[in-house]
Order: structure tokens, then sequence, then C-alpha cells
């Protein structure tokens, strides 16, 4: 467009008609102008690449009146205090405004009809007296919402709650499956959370309620319906574990007219190991299947297969470059086998680690594993100047053999570090931003980190990882649909060693009996090798979480810096909903609890609808820090 403009001001034939022509020019200029300008911000509104995203911020206070969450706790409540903490942390991920209430300070509820809702994550509900169980029965039978995440009990909320029970029901403490009879998130279907040690009421459910999950013939969570309002009761304690926290959003939203909650939007695949030193040896299973070395296997056929699951899925990956497996941890630090794996490319025999390294296509981004496995701590080191010093030598490696850019992201060996070891590498490597922790584990491990700065080292950002490995496992599968329904993240890592029986082994709980051992890649005609078994897994989240957006951890930093800066305010009224955020452009899920239609949109894209038993899951983008959408149904009737 510009090109045609300067032919045109370049063209002006005669005096007769310039005035006409010029009139025309700076019309046709102004029309370029605009199209330009428009197709400018088309572009980079349509973006999904990060990178690329033109953030803009808006500091002043968000205008849209916003009735916020009331989370009832107890702080002299030791078990539902941990379910109130999860619930907490989730809300302020999804960016949901709440306030909080502790009946151990008072039992005088406030006026409910100002909240969205009330979610109760408290054991304690015995505390409310009649007038105070009033206070809730009526703001129930009056429209309200109330999502029990927390199984509690009050014999005058029995019929609020959808039991037949009028007293307290007897406690079962057993080991218990529960078993989801509806698709509670999208993924969901026929999940099975295995081997909880909780304890649940010995209920019987009135007849018009829906269950949702169950356990031992008795509900475990259930929907009720009472008077104009509804009800969702967890029979349980589950919620106060971490790896649960996207349940608790969806329980939220799935009483509430309508929910909103910001996302991040972000799919990172970490390869653990890869570049390694490595073996010249031809092992089993790869060696009977391709008759390859493991070095081979790694460079020719590992990372090329996952460069084609790329291309089928849009995946992007950040390898973990490690120099040596040796268990030294004094000086000298020195690099055999770095240099040790040997592969043939064009007749002509190369190092080939360091040509992995090199070779790295453009969806990859190189980290930094270690100089070797042994994890950073104190314990394993025994001073600060020995990890220093073989940090260092990695370092002046990575230089020498000219692997680009220093690290910008460290994920640790074994997923373990301590204080000590994570601020040495910082030290040794400054360009480091960000750490690829575990999300579950030992806090002092340095795992059961969350998404945020580093405890140890606020210079430091942690995106923990999830899930592992090629199999989908149900452990997997629930924390994996779980995360992604709390802030809209998976992070997972695979090592290229996984088909040996060797290296870094899955945990045995989290594979809950499956012999992965026997398989091998491909699995011959068959197609049950572990690489099969991954593009079901990954088929799997392209089904359920298309809008999933894949990301090297370098721009899922940058990313992450923006949601988290990001506040949302939601309103509505009749068939419309208007959303404000003070950052642009950002994802939000929004869930509806009855079944409705998009009609029309401003300032923001439908990315996916995925409909439930339990009403809407709607995924957008906005573009704009106003947002307003049109449904089909009323989603607010008249007393909300
Ligand atoms: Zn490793």
């Amino acid at each position: 467009m510009v090109l045609i403009v300067k032919t045109i001001i370049l063209s002006s034939p005669s005096n007769s008609i310039l005035k006409f022509k010029a009139n025309q020019i700076h019309q046709t200029v102004a029309v370029c102008i605009f199209f330009w300008c428009w197709l400018l911000v088309i572009m980079s509104c349509q973006s999904n690449h990060p990178e690329s995203e033109n953030y803009q911020t808006r500091e002043y206070q968000l205008g849209i009146e916003n009735k916020k969450l009331l989370i009832l706790y107890d702080s002299a409540d030791p078990y539902g205090s941990q379910c109130f903490e999860q619930t907490v942390i989730a809300c302020q991920y999804a960016k949901i405004l709440f306030e909080k209430f502790d009946l151990a300070v008072s039992t005088n509820l406030p006026d409910l009809g100002v909240y969205s809702s009330v979610a109760s994550a408290t054991e304690f509900l015995w505390k409310l007296d009649r007038i105070q169980s009033q206070k809730i029965e009526q703001f129930i039978r009056n429209g309200g919402r109330l999502t029990l995440l927390f199984r509690g009990w009050n014999d005058h909320l029995a019929a609020v709650f959808g039991v037949k029970n009028r007293r307290l029901p007897a406690i079962s403490g057993e080991n218990i499956h529960i078993y989801f009879e509806k698709e509670f998130l999208p993924g969901g279907k026929d999940l099975v959370i295995e081997n909880q040690h909780v304890s649940f009421f010995k209920v019987t459910p009135e007849k018009a309620v829906t269950v949702i999950a169950s356990a031992k013939n008795f509900p475990i969570l259930w929907l009720n319906s009472y008077g104009k309002g509804k009800v969702l009761y967890w029979n349980t304690g589950i919620l106060a574990q971490k790896i649960n926290r996207g349940f608790i959003i969806r329980s939220i939203a799935a009483v509430q007219p309508y929910t909103a909650a910001v996302i991040a939007n972000i799919g990172l695949f970490d390869l653990d190991d890869y570049p390694n030193s490595t073996s010249n040896l031809k092992l089993e299973p790869i060696k009977t299947e391709f008759n390859l070395t493991m070095t081979e296997f790694y460079v020719l056929k590992w990372y090329p297969d996952l460069l084609s699951l790329a291309k089928s899925f849009g995946t992007k990956y950040t390898a973990a470059l490690i120099f040596n497996y040796n268990g030294r941890t004094s000086p000298p630090y020195h690099f055999y086998e770095w240099l040790n794996g040997k592969i043939k490319l064009g007749g002509k025999t190369i190092k080939s680690s360091i040509y992995a390294a090199r070779s790295l296509n453009a969806t990859t981004e190189l980290g930094l594993h270690g100089y070797n496995h042994q994890p950073l701590t104190l314990k394993n080191w025994g001073s600060v100047e020995n990890m220093k010093k073989a940090l260092s030598a990695a370092r002046h490696r990575w230089q020498f053999d000219n692997l680009g850019a220093e690290p910008q992201t460290y994920i640790p060996p074994l997923n373990v570090y301590d204080s000590t070891g994570i601020n040495v590498v910082q030290q040794v490597f400054p360009e480091i931003k960000q750490i690829g922790a575990l999300y579950l584990g030992n806090f002092s491990d340095g795992q059961y980190r969350d998404f945020g700065p580093e405890p140890w080292n606020q210079n430091l950002y942690v995106i923990p990882r999830n899930t592992a490995g090629c199999i989908l496992t149900e452990f997997f599968r629930r924390s994996m649909i779980s995360i992604l329904n709390s802030n809209g993240i998976w992070a997972h890592f695979i090592h290229p060693d996984d088909v040996y029986p060797i290296g870094e082994r899955y945990q045995n709980e989290l594979l809950a009996g499956l012999e992965i051992n026997s398989l091998s890649w491909y699995g011959g005609q068959q197609k049950n090798g572990i690489y099969y078994h991954l593009i079901k897994w990954m088929e799997f989240a392209n089904e359920h979480y298309p809008w999933l957006r894949f990301l090297t951890r370098q721009q899922a930093y940058n990313v992450m810096q923006w949601y988290d800066r990001t506040q949302l305010q939601v309103s509505a009224r009749g068939h419309i909903v208007d959303v404000e955020s003070n950052i642009a452009p950002f994802y939000f899920a929004f869930y509806l609890d009855a079944k409705n239609k998009l009609e029309a949109m401003m300032g923001g894209e439908l990315l996916h609808e995925y409909p439930t038993e339990m009403g809407c899951h709607f995924i957008f983008k906005g573009y704009e820090h106003n947002i307003i959408m049109h449904f089909r149904n009323r989603i607010i009737h008249e007393r909300e």
C-alpha cells in the first residue's frame, strides 16, 4: 500500500487537474493510511505469538461494578484451612475478586445478598446457629449460590445441602476411589481419583440432586437446586490438595450464573537431559527396534520425531542441556563424557552432543540442566565453591562450543535444589531468569513450587511442571486438567531415555502399575510404543484444550509478567456481559451455569466453546480493555 501511495504522488501530470488530483491523492493517502493502520492493528491483535503481542496497560481504576465471592473459613479448623488456602490461591490466579470471613472470629454473617456467591472452606459450619443458618437458607432460597468446597455439616442446612439426613451423618474414613459420573472439567469424562485417604459423610441424597461423583455408593460431589438458588457440595476434603485447584474454580463457577477467570494460556514442554553426554552403546529396546546406539537414537530419531509432533500439534520445546553424568562434586571438572557420543553424518563421524545442541530447531529453546546430574545442594557438593566451579566450567564449555546465547532457563537435575544451589546458579549464570521446578513434591527439596518468584531467590521466576513422560495416567490427566482450569497452564517434561529401562524413572505411584519398561519407541505394527502414547496424549490435549498456546520457556516467562499484573472486572445484566481488564490482550475462561450461545462480541474473540452438563465453558481472547458479550439467553434474572 505504501508503494501505491508513492506512485500516485509521483504521477501528477497537468496543472488543470492538479487540485482535483491533490484532493484525490489526499483521500487516497488517507484511505491507504487508514487501511495500513487497520492492517497493523489486526496483525498485532490476531497474533498468537507472545513475542509479537503488543501489550497495552491501563493503570487507572477499573470501572465495572463486580460482585465479589465470599469465602467462609475458620482459622481454628486445621484441615479446612488447607482448603481455604488453596481456594485463596486459586482465586488470586483466576483474578476472581473475593472477601473472606473467619468463623473463628465471628459467627455473625454479613449481608450475603451483596456477594456473587458464598464458598465454604471449613468443616466448622456447625458453629452457625439457627438464625445465622437461616441467613444462608434465605439467601439460597431467593436465588443465591453456595459452594461447599470442604464437607461441613449443620443440622439447619440439611435441606439446603440436598440430603435426606437431618442429623450429623456417620463419617467414613476408608481409602476410596472417587468416580466422576459427569464431565466436571473438560477432558474429565469418567475420571477416577484413585486411592484417596479422605473421609466422607455417609449421606443419602435427595432424589432431585445431580450426583457428579461418588465413591462406595455414597455421593461425593453433587449439585442441588434449592428455591431459586443452587448449591454444590463436596462431601470430602480433597480440595485441600494443591493438585485439585482447578476443581475449586470449576466448583465456584458451577453454581454462579456467570464466572470469568483469567488464564495465562501457556503450554510448556521441557526436554530434560537433551542434549546430553551420551553413550555409543546399543541398548534394548532400541537395539532391536532400530539397531541404533543411544546417541544415534536421541539425535537421529527421538528429536526428529518430536519435531514432527511439533508440526502436528504446534508444540514448542525447552531443551535442558547436561554436559556429563559423572558424579563429580569437586574439581577437576572435565568434559570427557560430553565429547564421547558420535554419529555419522554424510560419511563423516562427528561429536553428537555438540551437534545436537547446535542443530536445535527454531521451535526449541536451549536451557541448562547442569554440569552434571548432581542436584545443586550443599549436602551433595559440600561447599559453595565446588558448585560454583562446576557451573563455571559449564559456562565456559557453553561458550567454547559456541552453543549460542547463554541459557535463560534452568531445569534442576532430579527436580531437586536447595537455597544455596539456586543462588549459585544465578551467580554463575546471571542470564537465567526462570526455573522449571516441580509443582508437587517436597518444598525443602526445591519442589512444591507455585507460579511466581522462587521463594529462595526473588530474582528467579518459577513456572512449575505438573506432568511427565509419555503415558497419560489418571493421575496426570487430573493434574493436567486441574491446572488448565486454574490458570490455564500445562507444563510437561520428558526425557530422551524414557524408552530405556534406566535413567530418571517415573514415580511408581504416578504410573498406577503401567508396565512402561516393556514398551519400545514405536512398538511395531501395533503402534503401542511410548511415542504413540505421547501422540495420544497430545491428541487428548488438542481435543479438549485446542486453544492452548505452546511456548518456549523464554516466551512463557514474558507472558507471565503480564498475566501476573492482570486484573479483571466482570458484570452482567440480562443477556449482556461486560468484561474489563487493565492489560490487553489477555485470555480468560468464561463459565455459565446453564446452556447458552454467544451471539455477538466486541473487543475480543471466542476461541473455544465446551458445553458440559453443568453449563457452558468458553475460552476468549480479549483484544481490548473493554469487552462486551451478548448471549442468546438471559444470564441474569430479576433478583440477581
Ligand atoms: Zn535430568
